[in-house]
């Protein structure tokens, strides 16, 4: 039996809606408009269309988005006199640093370097921290709209058995702890694989809910899942093929109970949590 679809899609548009609102209030009740600016350094094609992207559904939601475009040789003190002035800016509530960054930039001081207030990508250590510490300030988008496709698909977490494959900064370490906290979507029993895990189809096959993020094509096979688990795919690949997840999703389909597509699973709820942060940025700093 093929699997249910977890359309990431249509739940985007469900909470935009839920967000377009309270912007309206905050505004209608003399609250700031929520602001994000996106600084994109270079002319890396896929991070164009990341950035445009978010911009527009900044502009869908009743939000103000400005972009900051760099030019590729930009020096990293180019670059945080740019951070010092968007946080010294009162209309900008939420700062997005598009990455990668190129080569030439340190990317932590930069990224260390943003108001953890502003931090609507919830990189800074000071974010993190409270996100190990269970109690959060922002969460990180791609983990926190993998938690809500869950959550409002009732899908249980709480004893589960969550393995995620990937331990990236901005995925698969934040999810790995985002699920085995207290608290809704958490109280997970979690394990997390990399590249050094030892025979990782038999510890693939123990979940029940999968969460894979490691940026190669197809590469979960059916065989490295439990019939009936459910199964995230965070992987974004351009191939000859078109886009498509770290899971080989046809054959795959036919043995999870439940599977995100590729694309409209993840990446439409990551541009719909940076919005949720933003307006939360936004409440933050107006005390709104
Ligand atoms: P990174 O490249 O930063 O990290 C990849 C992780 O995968 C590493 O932890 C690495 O292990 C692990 N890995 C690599 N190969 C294997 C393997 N053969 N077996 C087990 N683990 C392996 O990845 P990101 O988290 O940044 O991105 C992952 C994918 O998700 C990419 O395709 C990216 O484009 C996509 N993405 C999608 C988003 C969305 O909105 N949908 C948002 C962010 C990312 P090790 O640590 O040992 O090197």
């Amino acid at each position: 039996m093929s699997a249910t679809i977890l359309d990431g899609k249509v739940l985007s548009q469900e909470i935009r809606a839920e967000i377009a609102k309270q912007v309206a209030a905050m505004k209608a009740s003399g609250g700031p408009t929520p602001c994000l600016a996106a600084v994109l350094v270079g002319d890396d094609p896929a991070s164009q269309v990341y950035v445009r992207n978010k911009e527009k559904a900044c502009e869908k939601a009743g939000m103000g988005s400005i972009m900051h475009r760099l030019p590729a040789d930009t020096t990293t003190d180019q670059l945080l006199d740019l951070v010092a002035q968007l946080n010294a800016d009162a209309s900008i509530h939420g700062i997005l640093i598009q990455l990668p960054l190129p080569k030439q930039i340190d990317e932590t001081r930069v990224l260390d370097a943003v108001n953890p207030l502003k931090d609507v990508d919830a990189f800074h250590p000071e974010n993190v921290g409270r996100i190990v510490q269970g109690r959060p300030r922002f969460l990180p988008c791609t983990p926190h709209g993998i938690q809500q496709l869950l959550l409002r698909n009732r899908i249980p977490i709480a004893g589960q058995n969550v393995t995620v494959v990937g331990r990236s900064e901005i995925v698969g370490k934040p999810m790995a702890i985002m699920f085995m906290q207290r608290g809704e979507g958490g109280h997970a029993t979690v394990t997390v694989c990399h590249s050094r895990t030892k025979d990782l189809p038999a510890v693939t096959r123990q979940a029940d809910i999968l969460v894979v993020a490691i940026g190669k094509a197809k590469f979960l096979t059916a065989d490295m899942v439990k019939p009936g688990a459910v199964v995230v795919d965070v992987g974004i690949n351009r191939t000859d093929d078109g886009l498509v997840g770290d899971v080989d999703f046809e054959a795959v389909k036919e043995v999870a109970g439940q599977i995100t597509p590729v694309p409209g699973g993840v990446g439409p709820l990551t541009i719909t949590m940076l919005l949720h942060n933003t307006l939360a940025a936004a409440r933050l700093q107006s005390g709104t």
